[in-house]
């Protein structure tokens, strides 16, 4: 092992916020008590954020960089990431500073008193939108009571783990990868630090609509089975329904044959509830299977058009 600390930090369009991330992590990297390397994944960017990756290489040999030969998202950027690490003790941050690095000492700081996972938690959220708050408070709440496993609310992907952790994460070849949720499965020691998260220093958010969508149905379908019996309660539940229709049918037909029950608008009704509950459950069905056929072509989660900084250890590893 060369070094104590790898910082591993996802780059995907960040040309405005780079500088200013690298000045405030070299004043912490140099308050550290031991080597660090700045692990910096450029997930395909499509402005001068890799040349910018580039100088702060040949100014500074702690900072090393991947660069992915596409945009792939941003989690497979931080596997890439952990894949590379070579720290003793490995910390996840985001490029636009909303994870502030100067809270990195003090996770060190839990790490020493034994903690093999330490993860920041937010205490609030400054200046983001009332949507995006709304959508994620509801969203955490109910990967709570649906996941298998504890996974902590108010928390992001900004963590300290541990080399037994990483290595561990490492070794999982799953490909639909929910890091804060395999963080929590993982298990070993773990502990919060908790922070006031920032606005963006600038730049535009990169988690659009769409990726933040695909990132929850990401965590509730890999961390829960749970969707998939609902489809068994609306069936019982359109069963029922069903049933309590018949019995007013022949109730009627029994007791008033006088009046005919004439009601095409019910039966249209039924029709669109039954097909509505059925496309709902194959499209949960869809999700799941969509994620086997994932898994079963069994692709490399990413490749790579250039590292620098990491002289012939990564050499013989193939991804
Ligand atoms: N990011 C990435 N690939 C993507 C989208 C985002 O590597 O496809 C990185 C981005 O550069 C940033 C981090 O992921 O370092 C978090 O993105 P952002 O701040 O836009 O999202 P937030 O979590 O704040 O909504
Ligand atoms: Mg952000």
């Amino acid at each position: 092992m060369s070094c104590k600390y790898s910082f591993i930090v996802p780059i995907y369009n960040e040309e405005e916020t780079l500088p200013e991330l690298y000045r405030r992590l070299q004043a912490v990297m140099e308050q550290m008590d031991g080597t660090v390397e700045l692990i910096l994944i450029n997930d395909g960017s499509r402005d001068r954020s890799l040349a910018i990756m580039r100088d702060l290489h040949d100014q500074d040999p702690r900072v090393c960089y991947i660069s992915l030969a596409r945009n792939f998202g941003h989690q497979t950027a931080v596997t890439a990431g952990l894949n590379f690490s070579r720290g003793q003790v490995v910390v996840i941050l985001d490029a636009d500073l909303q994870d502030p690095p100067e809270l990195i000492p003090s996770m060190v700081e839990q790490w020493k008193q034994g903690f093999d996972v330490v993860y920041a938690q937010r205490t609030q959220r400054h200046r983001e939108s009332w949507f995006k708050r709304l959508t994620a408070y509801g969203f955490y709440r109910i990967l709570k009571q649906l996941a298998d496993v504890d996974i902590p609310t108010e928390t992001g992907d900004f963590c300290l783990l541990d080399r037994q952790a990483v290595d561990v994460l490492n070794a999982m070849p799953e490909r639909n990868r929910y890091i804060r949720g395999l963080r929590s499965w993982i298990g070993f020691r773990q502990t919060a630090v908790l922070f006031e998260r920032d606005p963006r220093y600038a730049g535009t958010v990169k988690y659009t609509f769409r990726k933040s969508l695909a990132l929850a149905t990401n965590g509730l379908v890999s961390f829960s089975t749970v969707p998939l019996r609902l489809s068994t309660y609306l069936g019982f539940f359109s069963a029922v329904m069903a049933l309590t229709m018949a019995f007013v049918v022949i109730y009627w037909r029994l007791f008033h044959p006088a009046s005919p029950i004439t009601g095409h608008a019910i039966v249209a009704a039924a029709v669109f509830f039954l097909g509505a509950v059925q496309l709902f459950s194959i499209g949960i069905l869809g999700e799941y299977i969509g994620r086997i056929y994932e898994e079963v072509k069994n692709r490399p989660l990413y490749t790579l058009s250039e590292i620098a900084g990491f002289k012939a250890l990564h050499s013989t590893r193939t991804y």
